[in-house]
C-alpha cells in the first residue's frame, strides 16, 4: 500500500472526488494527505477527512495565502482545528516561499514559526513548503533554520516536494525530517541522483495533487494514482522492487505521523486506514 502525504484534494470539485479516489486505490494507494492552505480550506480538509476512510488532513495556512500574522485568534482556530478529530496528523501546509510575488517575508517567517510552534505543542509533524529563487538554492536552508530555531525537530515532517540538493536532504535528515518525492523525480535528472543515495528509510511520497486546468485534458492531471509511478521510478534508481518502496515510504509515513503522537492518531493510523500494512 502507498501513501500520498501531499495533496489538495479540497480543491477539487464534490462530483470528481469519488472518481480521483477509486482510481488511487486502483493504483494501491490507501491513504491520501489533504494539506491546509487557508483556515477556510484548513476547514475543508478536515471536514473532508471525515467523509472518507482513505482520507486524512493537515491544518495550515500557506506562505502564498498569508494576509497577515497569525495571532492568537487565528491560532486558536488552527489549533481548534487540528483538535477536532484525529484524522488530523500534520500541519501542513506551511513553510516560506522566496519567489517573486510571494508575500512579505517578514509576515511569511511570523506565521512559518507560530506554525512550527503550533505543531510542537500539539505532537504533529511539520509537512512544509520550500521555494527558493532559481539560482538561490541556499534559500531553502532557511527554512530549514526556522525548523531547527523553533525546535521542529521534536516532531518532525517532511519536506514537502523536495527540490534541494543533498546538502538540503542531509540537514532535513538531521532534524528527523523526511524527504518528501513527486513526480519531479520523474523528469529531473540531479533530484534522481540525490534520490538514488539517500537512505529509503528517510523518504515519503506525494503528487501534490491539486486542480490543473492548464495541462488541457483532464487525464494529464495529477492525481494520487501517479505516486505509483513516483515508487516506481524510485525503485527503479535505487535498484530495489517498488514493493520495498511501498513497504518502508508507508511505514516512514505511520511513524512521522505518530510520534510521539496522540493515542487517537495512532489509531486510526493503525486500525481504520492501514489495517492490512504490517508495521515494521
Ligand atoms: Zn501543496
Amino acid at each position: 500500500m502507498l501513501v500520498d502525504s501531499h495533496t489538495h484534494l479540497d480543491d477539487f470539485p464534490d462530483g470528481e472526488l469519488e472518481g480521483v479516489l477509486s482510481r488511487a486505490q486502483a493504483a494501491g494507494v490507501g491513504a491520501i494527505v489533504l494539506a491546509g492552505t487557508t483556515l477556510e480550506s484548513s476547514a475543508a480538509c478536515v471536514e473532508l477527512a471525515q467523509t472518507h476512510p482513505m482520507l486524512l488532513a493537515g491544518v495550515g495556512i500557506h506562505p502564498m495565502d498569508i494576509t497577515g500574522p497569525i495571532d492568537d485568534v487565528v491560532f486558536g482556530q488552527l489549533r481548534d482545528a487540528a483538535n477536532s478529530t484525529p484524522r488530523v496528523v500534520a500541519v501542513s501546509e506551511t513553510g516560506l516561499d522566496f519567489d517573486r510575488g510571494a508575500p512579505d517575508l517578514a509576515m511569511q517567517y511570523q506565521a512559518f514559526r507560530e506554525q512550527v510552534r503550533l505543531a510542537v505543542e500539539l505532537h504533529l509533524p511539520v509537512i512544509f513548503h520550500s521555494r527558493e529563487i532559481p539560482g538561490q538554492p541556499e534559500l531553502h536552508n532557511e527554512v530549514l533554520k526556522v525548523l531547527r530555531q523553533e525546535q521542529g525537530w521534536q516532531v518532525g515532517g517532511a519536506m514537502h516536494y523536495f527540490q534541494g540538493d543533498a546538502r538540503d536532504a542531509g540537514v532535513c535528515m538531521e532534524l528527523g525530517m523526511y524527504i518528501s518525492l513527486a513526480k519531479p523525480l520523474l523528469r529531473q535528472p540531479a533530484l534522481q541522483e540525490i534520490a538514488a543515495s539517500l537512505p529509503l528509510g528517510s523518504i515519503v511520497l506525494e503528487t501534490d495533487t491539486y486542480p490543473q486546468p492548464f495541462k488541457g485534458k483532464r487525464e494529464n492531471w495529477t492525481e494520487p494514482k501517479d505516486v505509483r509511478q513516483v515508487a516506481e521510478k524510485l525503485a527503479e534508481l535505487k535498484g530495489i522492487t517498488v514493493e520495498e518502496v511501498e513497504e518502508v515510504t508507508t511505514a516512514n509515513f505511520i511513524t512521522m505521523c505518530t510520534r510521539p503522537g496522540a493515542p487517537g492518531r495512532s489509531q486510526v493510523l493503525d486500525g481504520v486506514l492501514l489495517h492490512d500494512f504490517q508495521k515494521p
